[in-house]
């Protein structure tokens, strides 16, 4: 590991006027995902800058009912958080899904959202790697991609977005906040990550030196059925090979609304807008969800060894609306500790 500098400003203006000062510049939140990869030699910045003693920790309702998730909020926090399990439960489902314990209670909010791809040639300073160094190729294309992209993808990287969370937080139209010595922007979760194109190195839209202040969700959003489930090769403690988050709105028998994202198949989380438009006043029906999960992947692509994710993501889509249409199926605990109360 190279030398660098290590800051910790108790104000975000500090903290902003650090990171404008020094172009190596990182800001550290858990350092679950930055510092492995300043091990094994994939980032080396100069200095820096954690953002953990910054006020920037609380969950709390705006006063037009909207939900403002601080950036250094942890992963633990979030899950267990009263109005996120009773208005938001696809999200905390997704991020209990995530990593171990351990690691959600030192994970971030903000790094959740900017951890790196989990393809293991990234990881691998020996391989090309186009998101690691551009230009170099991709080796997953004709290398090992079993749990790689099947949409969005292109030949300049197949890689996916690893992230539980952040599939949740597109399914609820979450917002981005995030500062800079200018002031203080905020764009949806949807226009956040950028699609790989030719430059897969740049992921996201945010300015160099901006940091994440905080997440928002819509109140409009919240108080929906919701749900989040992740197919995995093991238990616990793996990414997703394919994950669902689904809410929905039913009357009647009829969807009024439904807002569906998936997980492991894309280089960002990937929202379902095709599948979402197929429901629309469709009957809330297996087969109606089957023929809404078919238009949504008829643009998949996938590589030689994942057109299993095709059958899955399909699968596991319809396995979720079923289960929020089935008003028998309440299987959350989350629902049921709410219910008790
Ligand atoms: C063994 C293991 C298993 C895991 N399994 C899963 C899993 O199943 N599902 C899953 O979703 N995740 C999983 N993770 C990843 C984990 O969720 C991420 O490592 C974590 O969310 C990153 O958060 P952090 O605060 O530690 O980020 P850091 O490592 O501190 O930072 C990550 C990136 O975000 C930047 N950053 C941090 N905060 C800010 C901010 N406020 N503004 C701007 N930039 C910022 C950093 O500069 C860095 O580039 C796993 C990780 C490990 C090590
Ligand atoms: S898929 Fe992306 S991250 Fe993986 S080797 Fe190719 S360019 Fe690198």
């Amino acid at each position: 590991m190279k030398n660098f500098t290590y800051q910790r400003p108790a104000q975000v203006r500090e903290a902003l006027a650090l990171a404008a000062a020094h172009d190596g510049t990182r800001y550290l939140g858990g350092g679950t995902n930055l510092v492995d990869l300043m091990k094994d030699g994939v980032e080396a910045p100069t200095r820096l800058v954690d953002v953990r003693q910054l006020p920037l920790k609380g969950i709390q309702l705006s006063p037009g009912g909207d939900l403002v998730i601080g950036a250094t909020a942890t992963n633990s926090d979030l899950a267990v958080h009263p109005e996120v399990r009773r208005h938001y439960p696809a999200l905390s489902q997704a991020v209990l899904a995530g990593a171990s314990g351990q690691l959600r209670n030192m994970a971030t909010v903000g790094g959740n959202l900017l951890q790196r791809t989990r393809c293991g040639y990234f990881a691998d300073t020996s391989q090309p790697c186009n998101k690691r160094t551009p230009g170099s190729g991709c080796a997953a294309l004709a290398g090992e991609h079993h749990n790689h992209a099947i949409l969005g993808w292109t030949e300049h990287c197949v890689a996916t977005h690893p992230s539980d969370m952040c599939v949740a937080l597109a399914a609820f139209d979450a917002r981005v906040r995030y500062e800079t010595l200018d002031g203080v922007s905020e764009i949806p979760l949807a226009d956040f990550y950028l699609p790989v194109g030719d430059s897969p190195q740049r992921e996201t839209v945010l300015p160099r030196g901006a940091l994440i202040t905080a997440v928002t969700l819509p109140g409009s959003a919240g108080g929906l059925r919701s749900r989040y489930r992740k197919v995995r090769e093991r238990a616990s403690y793996a990414f997703a090979n394919v994950s669902v988050a689904a809410a929905l709105d039913v009357h009647d028998g009829v969807v009024r609304g439904a807002r569906i994202a998936f997980g492991g198949v894309a280089s960002r989380p990937w929202r379902a807008r095709e599948a979402e438009a197929a429901l629309r006043d469709a009957a809330a029906t297996p087969d109606a969800f089957r023929a809404a999960a078919d238009a949504e992947l008829a643009a998949a692509r996938p590589l030689a060894d994942n057109a299993y994710k095709v059958a899955l993501a399909r699968n596991l889509m319809v396995a979720v609306l079923t289960e929020l249409t089935d008003r028998a199926e309440l299987t959350d605990r989350a629902e049921l500790a709410d219910r008790a109360e």
